[in-house]
């Protein structure tokens, strides 16, 4: 049996006859165009006949195991006896009627990131498989649907293999938003399963016991980069701070949309922590991990996100977190900034 405790567990009828796992390449992250309740419904009427996967999150990071992790789903088509697959909530509810004839996949939500985060960290452990991006279809590690999608990023030379993850061409799933998403979601799942320094990562069942949420609005503004030197963002009207230390675990997530960013030029984005007093002279004293990000022709869309735990700073003088930006191109410009927080 390999059932993740703290799943809510919807069991398919007749689990054995998948067959058991061959291996455990690694974890393959899935959008259903739909509802959590409706998958459900779907695949608890079909059980395992027809498709399924392991795991699901809902919109509200509800999270529903179907299958033991000792047997096979069969969301990966070849590839379903060697990885593991969780689908995502992506329609209704907050996500909105979206279009879904092209890649119009909303943004997966900081809860589901979080339950994301939890499934991973406990597959991983579970199977042995490392937290590491697949950069490829054939590495170990955390990977995408379309990565194995003939039409899409399967390399014909593999077609047929057990890296054939579909049997329809040119599916996109989990669509580019949400895959642009995916290496915080590791970087996220790696710091949660390890000891680091200070500031502290919150415990993953401390993520999910966050009930402060904040969201703010799209800051619309056009914010010039500094050629090869570190900015502050602004993240609203007259804004740079994200929010104040006060000792609870935070999950922040940042959206930027930047335009003039060309292929072969890079961005990179760090959270750091700004020690804050009226009328004095605010001073950096912390930094986080650096993310980078490349070009991509037309405009790009950046999500990154930063998880920690940090006490209120003593004294008249408060710390805050922000963000900056470091650029190697004359041209990029940010248009758009939006922050989504998790706390308690
Ligand atoms: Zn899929």
């Amino acid at each position: 049996m390999a059932m993740m405790p703290g799943a809510t567990h919807r069991l398919l009828a007749n689990q054995s006859r998948q067959g058991l796992m061959k291996s455990y390449q690694g974890v393959c992250l899935h959008t259903m165009v739909g509802s959590l309740a409706g998958t459900d419904s779907m695949f608890q009427k079909d059980g395992t006949v027809g498709t399924e996967s392991h795991f699901g999150v809902g919109e509200h990071g509800e999270i529903y195991q179907w299958v033991d992790t000792k047997y096979t789903a069969d969301a990966n088509y070849l590839g379903s006896g060697h990885v593991i697959s969780i689908e995502t909530a992506d329609y209704g509810g907050s996500f909105g009627r979206w279009n879904t004839a092209g890649d119009n996949v909303p943004y997966w939500n900081a809860k589901q990131i979080a339950a994301i985060v939890k499934i991973i960290v406990w597959a991983c452990k579970t199977h042995d498989i490392p937290i590491q991006q697949m950069k490829t279809v054939r590495e170990r590690g955390i990977g995408y649907h379309a990565m194995g999608v003939p039409g899409n990023e399967l390399p014909n030379s593999l077609k047929g293999t057990r890296y054939q993850w579909s049997k329809y061409a040119g599916k996109v799933c989990p669509g580019k938003k949400r895959i642009s998403q995916i290496p915080g979601i590791v970087k996220l799942a790696q710091t949660g399963n390890t000891t680091t320094p200070e500031p502290k990562p919150a415990e993953p069942k401390g993520i999910l016991g966050m009930s402060k949420y904040v969201y703010t609005k799209a800051h619309k503004a056009i914010q010039k980069l500094s050629y090869n030197k570190w900015k502050t963002v602004s993240v609203g009207k007259g804004a740079t701070s994200i929010l104040t230390f006060d000792g609870s675990a935070y999950l922040a997530e940042t959206s930027v949309t930047v335009t003039g960013l060309k292929p072969g030029e890079t961005l990179q984005l760090r959270y750091i922590i700004a020690s804050y007093k009226k009328g004095t002279k605010t001073k950096t004293v912390g930094y986080y991990d650096k993310q980078e990000f490349l070009g991509t022709t037309g405009g790009t869309y950046i999500k990154t996100s930063q998880l920690g735990k940090r006490a209120k700073a003593k004294g008249d003088r408060s710390e805050r977190l922000r963000i900056q930006v470091w650029t190697n191109s004359k041209t990029a410009k940010i248009t758009s900034v939006t922050n989504r927080t998790l706390k308690g």
